[in-house]
């Protein structure tokens, strides 16, 4: 005999793990809770034995947390996608699934710098060597592939935004029996889905666009069943960066706004870029949007890109004169951000330097946010004035 609270428990539970029926509630429910109980002994077994599915544990399996991922997997146009807690337990836990001892990674210059100190701290004590290879030249990377076990990519790369061929290196690597591996945090899948170029795996620091508000640290893998089931099996339970509900409900509500954040990013980041361009004490922009055509695989561009100054303009005082563009690290929300090369040299200094990074001096780094394109010009003109 059940009675009418506990059959309400079990109710609760269940909607729960299925949004169609979850109250009725347009947004989907955090399923905030560490663990989920089971009817019967024999439902327990069926679970455990994985002849059904449905969760035990959150760190395996979670409704709000597998909302997302079945989100961000159609926008990647992906079979499966995992959640993670950061951008970092996404590459770390993709790259050593796929890796072991004896292999060799190829990977593209100007890296993010922690997926480079990754590599080499971390992997090299496991015995894993990485060729670096500059990303706009098809025959070094064709070169350095043969007898490589994975092609980590990014395009546009970060810092400097150099674009690859994606579907030529994804061609590259095919032939060669190689995984690749790219990171998407730049682009998002509104403006670059290189799963459809032939890539096999997707990853995002999630805590920038996607999240869009800089209230989420979180990372997403998205690819075949295969290889994500791959990833599940080797590293994931182990390593055991799970994506929490919470921030995963927050990350629903991101995915919603993103095409038409990406939009805004878009346009503004593209008309402070040419105004950049074109001013007298600016010596170079690097934003993959400032040619005639888009490079193949981007069908628009984010707001992050870097500049350099002409010699002579005062670095310091150029940042502390802005008001609108903050000094910070991170992007991808509502404020934008600055960022002088200077200060990421200083603090990549040293022995285990991530630095490889062949970024001048005189370089900045820009994210543009949304509070308006000319009101941020003026903020730069002001600024760039004071400091020269
Ligand atoms: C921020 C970032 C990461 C790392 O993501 P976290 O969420 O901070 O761990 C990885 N790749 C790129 C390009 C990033 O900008």
């Amino acid at each position: 005999m059940i009675d009418s609270t506990s059959s309400f428990d079990r109710a609760a539970l269940i909607v729960a793990h299925d949004e169609a029926n979850a109250f009725d509630a347009v947004v989907p429910p955090i399923v905030q809770t560490s663990l989920f109980t089971f009817s019967s002994y024999e439902e327990m077994e069926q679970t455990y034995l994985g002849a059904k599915v449905r969760p035990a544990y959150t760190r395996g399996l979670n409704p709000t947390v597998r909302h997302f991922e079945t989100m961000l997997a159609q926008l990647e146009q992906a079979e499966d996608a995992m959640g993670f807690a950061s951008g970092m337990a996404a590459i770390s836990s993709t790259v050593m699934a796929l890796v072991q001892p004896g292999d060799r990674i190829v990977c593209v210059r100007h890296v993010y710098p922690d997926a480079y100190r990754l590599f080499q701290n971390l992997l090299k004590r496991y015995g894993v060597t990485v060729t670096y290879v500059d990303i706009r030249d098809e025959e070094a990377v064709a070169a350095a592939l043969p007898g490589a076990k994975l092609l980590y990519l990014e395009s546009p790369t970060s810092w400097m935004m150099h674009v690859g061929d994606l579907a030529a290196l994804a061609a590259l690597a095919k032939k060669h029996g190689i995984v690749s591996v790219i990171d998407n945090s730049w682009a998002t899948p509104i403006f670059q889905r290189p799963l459809t170029y032939g890539i096999d795996l997707v990853v995002h620091s999630a805590s920038k666009y996607i999240s869009g508000h800089s209230d989420v640290v979180a990372g997403v893998v998205a690819g075949s069943k295969e290889l994500i089931a791959r990833i599940k099996a080797n590293t994931y339970p182990y390593l055991g960066g799970k994506l929490s509900p919470f921030d995963a409900w927050l990350l629903i509500r991101g995915l919603r706004t993103l095409p038409y954040r990406m939009k805004a990013h878009e346009e503004a980041g593209l008309s402070v870029a040419r105004r950049l361009a074109a001013h007298p004490q600016v010596t170079a922009v690097h934003h993959p949007g400032l040619g005639n055509t888009l490079p193949a695989s981007l069908s628009g561009t984010s707001s992050l890109f870097s500049f350099e100054l002409k010699e002579g303009v005062n670095i310091p005082r150029f940042v502390n004169h802005l008001r609108l563009f903050k000094l910070g690290v991170s992007w991808g929300g509502h404020e934008s951000l600055v960022v002088p090369s200077q200060v990421a040299r200083a603090q990549n200094a040293g022995p285990n330097s991530a630095i490889d990074f062949e970024v001048p001096p005189s370089n900045v780094r820009l994210h543009v946010g949304l509070e308006g394109s000319d009101a941020l010009w003026s903020d730069l003109t002001q600024a760039i004035a004071a400091a020269s």
